[in-house]
């Protein structure tokens, strides 16, 4: 259509999404949002798949439902293989083109397994839904087997370890402890779930490094109440088929190793022949676009995002959805011939969950320290707006999280049971 915008978005992330949901009210702009998922997935909250909390679809956010009444804004189910940023355009696993006159790619990140021998292999990262219900079935499966055939459990059957004591490894390690000591024995009274454990690996001398020191001492505190075993200052030297062993010599028998040990950026950037930068991730400009290429923007955990005093903002959610908005607003400002504005963030702060009442939070750019219910309550206004993005209903979500919270764990019968796990407990709206 002639004096239209051509933008295709690549990735259907926080950063995506709110690119194309900001451009769907500008008609100008026609915009073809581009995942090889079709959906889109809520990330802070796979472990709780992973941990059967919640069920898949509580977390994915049909692409074509979220558009549905925005005639400007077309969905595409496809992997990107290949871009090249001179044209603009993209190429498909189908080998199909699509042009463009403004590319953004927000295609995020994948794990970094540091080149540690036979962690690619065997271990199971937790980044997509798909790798979360790979958790979530090895787990159950592992139960089930250790139940059939008690011996199992000298082999490290129950023996679960979680790489990595960022955020991501924290919550997932306390996650597990929760089902492992808290449901599996309602599930399985006769197994011997005593001999269960849960271990939390990381190679620094403490968990969630990024926190205050008196966050660190909280976090440990909590974790081993919930019966974690804490592995700090000891690097994974390799992982095998059924076991781990660290650099000290200690060797973990197990068959299920979560790795939350890293990140770096999506294939794709490797692939872009843009300019790299830390963790593989597109250096990009304030405006957000590529050096070189004022047509051609990288967002989220794809890109290197200078923040104000030069350093690069972490991978966030709220940096992702934020920087979004804020290309969908540059590309605007390029169509009304006006000029682009630097990114600026709006700094919400960090925080984690370690379990039911245990949380950790250091709010805004003064880093105001929360701990337990209120840092929960900090957690759910964050991520509400992240929700509210992928057109979650915010009402039934919240009082699904608080109930969370406070009650005691339980898990119906179906998020234990494979074959119906796919009902959702959380209302979308729309
Ligand atoms: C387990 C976990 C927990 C987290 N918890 C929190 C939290 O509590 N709070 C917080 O703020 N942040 C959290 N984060 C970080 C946050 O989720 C990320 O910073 C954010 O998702 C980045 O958004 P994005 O849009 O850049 O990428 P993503 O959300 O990763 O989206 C990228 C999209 O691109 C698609 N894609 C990738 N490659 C291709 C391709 N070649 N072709 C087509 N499509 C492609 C993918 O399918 C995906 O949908 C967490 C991350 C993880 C992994």
């Amino acid at each position: 259509m002639a004096g239209t915008t051509r933008v295709v978005i690549v990735g259907a992330g926080f950063a995506g999404v709110a690119c194309a949901r900001r451009l769907a009210a500008e008609p100008r702009a026609q915009v073809t949002l581009l995942d090889r998922n079709g959906y889109h997935q809520f990330q802070p909250l796979l472990y709780q798949i992973a941990t059967a909390e919640l069920a898949p679809r509580d977390i994915r956010f049909e692409l074509d439902e979220m558009f549905a009444r925005h005639a400007n804004v077309e969905t595409r189910t496809g992997d990107v293989v290949s871009i090249d940023p001179h044209t603009p355009s993209v190429t498909l696993a189908d080998d199909s083109t699509v042009p463009a006159d403004v590319l953004v790619l927000g295609a995020g990140a994948q794990p970094n397994f540091f080149h540690t021998p036979g962690a690619e292999q065997h271990t199971l990262p937790l980044y997509s839904l798909d790798d979360a219900e790979r958790v979530r079935g090895r787990l159950l499966e592992l139960f089930r087997d250790a139940a059939a055939k008690a011996e199992l459990i000298d082999d490290g059957a129950l023996t679960f370890v979680v790489v990595g004591g960022g955020p991501t490894g924290v919550e997932t390690a306390g996650a597990l402890a929760e089902i492992v000591h808290d449901v599996m024995p309602h599930v399985y009274p006769h197994l011997a779930i005593a001999g269960a454990r849960v271990i939390l690996v990381d190679l620094g001398h403490t968990v969630l490094t990024a926190f205050s020191d008196d966050a660190h001492g909280y976090a440990v505190k909590q974790l081993k109440r919930r019966g974690v075993e804490l592995r700090l200052g000891v690097p994974v030297k390799e992982v095998t088929a059924d076991g781990v062993t660290l650099n000290d010599g200690t060797e973990i028998k197990t068959r299920l190793v979560v790795w939350g040990g890293g990140q770096m950026a999506a294939p794709l950037a490797f692939r872009s022949g843009l300019p790299q930068g830390r963790g593989g991730r597109i250096d990009v400009r304030p405006d957000l676009t590529v050096p070189g290429f004022p047509k051609v923007y990288a967002l989220g955990d794809i890109a290197n995002i200078p923040a104000a005093d030069g350093e690069a903002l972490p991978q966030l959610g709220s940096v992702a959805q934020q920087a979004g908005d804020w290309a969908a607003g540059n590309i605007i400002a390029d169509i009304e011939g006006e000029h682009r504005q630097p990114f600026h963030y709006r700094d919400k702060g960090i925080m984690a969950m370690i379990g039911r009442k245990a949380a950790v939070a250091e709010i805004g750019p003064h880093r105001h320290e929360l701990k337990g219910r209120f840092a929960f309550a900090a957690w759910l206004g964050v991520h509400a707006q992240l929700l509210a993005n992928a057109g979650a209903e915010m009402r039934a979500f919240a009082a699904w999280l608080d109930d969370f919270y406070l009650r005691p764990a339980h898990r119906s019968a179906e998020l234990l049971d494979p074959a119906t796990i796919d009902q959702p407990r959380i209302r979308k709206g729309d």
